[in-house]
């Protein structure tokens, strides 16, 4: 067994723009959190909005500083890599977010969004990284002629899957999953984790996986552990979890799960739903 990434005692506490004064009145997003990855495995961090997880996720993608705490990936201190060391980091690590495109410019066209990585990382001369971008069209379930399309010319579905091409160009070790899934219909959910556990058996792939919906996690994911109020309450094998829930939290989560037909038992094969 080796561990892929390993976090240890993070904390963060928004200032919310008032600095050290209020510091101390508002509670930690993320409080003393602590977990390990498996390489090649699926771990789910759960929990209601608010909780933290996405807090916890752009730490670990340097995309927000922790007070404290350390983030080792593959036992380098991730936290701390500057300069060369956080441009491999940032190489290994990528982020795909619930709504892929809305913080970028809405006139890339697809290729330069899958490219952009690529570029900032120097992989490939430019003819490579085009060709680069078809192979990875195609790998995401997209046609090749995607390329020279606008985001805003694709469903929903659609879009993730570019967003996840986007990610996958710079060929990462873990994947940040960060409500990747959430904003779709259930048919479409359930073709993106086929098509994210097909991407992780042929790539070798470490996803931490962040949902708010149990009944996705407890199909999707190996290794469980459950937020609230930013810190860890639980945290099991998701088997075990879903079977003997020891905190009253993650009781209270799972009885809120939907069961699609109250004839057939949870846990069964069901499909997603
Ligand atoms: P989750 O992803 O589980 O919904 P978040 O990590 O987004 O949780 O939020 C955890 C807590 O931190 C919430 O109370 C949220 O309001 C707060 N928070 C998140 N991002 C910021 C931010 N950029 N500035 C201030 N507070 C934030
Ligand atoms: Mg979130």
């Amino acid at each position: 067994m080796t561990i892929l990434l390993k976090v240890d005692g993070l904390h963060k506490t928004y200032s919310h723009g008032l600095g050290r004064l209020v510091r101390h009145k508002v509670p930690p997003a993320v409080h003393n959190v602590s977990f390990s990855i498996e390489a090649g495995s699926t771990f789910g961090l759960v929990g209601e909005s608010g909780s933290g997880k996405s807090s916890t996720a752009r730490i670990v993608t340097r995309l927000e500083h922790a007070d404290s705490g350390s983030v080792l990936l593959n036992g380098e201190d991730l936290l701390a890599a500057r300069g060369k060391s956080l441009l491999r980091v940032r190489r290994q690590v990528q982020m795909v977010f619930q709504d892929p495109f809305a913080s970028l410019d809405p006139r890339w066209t697809v290729e330069q969004l899958v490219c952009e990585g690529m570029r900032i990382h120097g992989i490939g001369t430019r003819s490579d990284r085009k060709d680069r971008v078809i192979t990875l069209l195609e790998q995401v379930g997209l046609d090749s002629s995607a390329a020279n399309r606008l985001p805003h010319q694709f469903s929903g579905g659609q879009r993730q899957r570019i967003g996840i091409a986007r990610a996958l160009a710079v060929d990462p070790d873990l994947l940040v999953l960060d409500e990747p899934v959430s904003a779709l219909d259930v048919s479409i959910q359930a073709q993106i984790l086929n098509l994210l556990t097909d991407l992780q058996k042929q790539r070798g792939l470490t996803y931490l996986f962040i949902s708010h919906d149990l009944a996705i996690v407890e199909r999707f994911c190996s290794e469980v552990a459950v937020m609230k109020n930013g810190e860890i309450v639980e945290q099991a094998a998701a088997d075990e979890l879903f079977r003997n829930p020891q905190h009253e939290y993650t009781r209270t989560l799972l009885a809120a799960i939907p069961i699609p037909d109250p004839t057939l038992r949870r846990g069964n094969d069901l499909a997603l739903y």
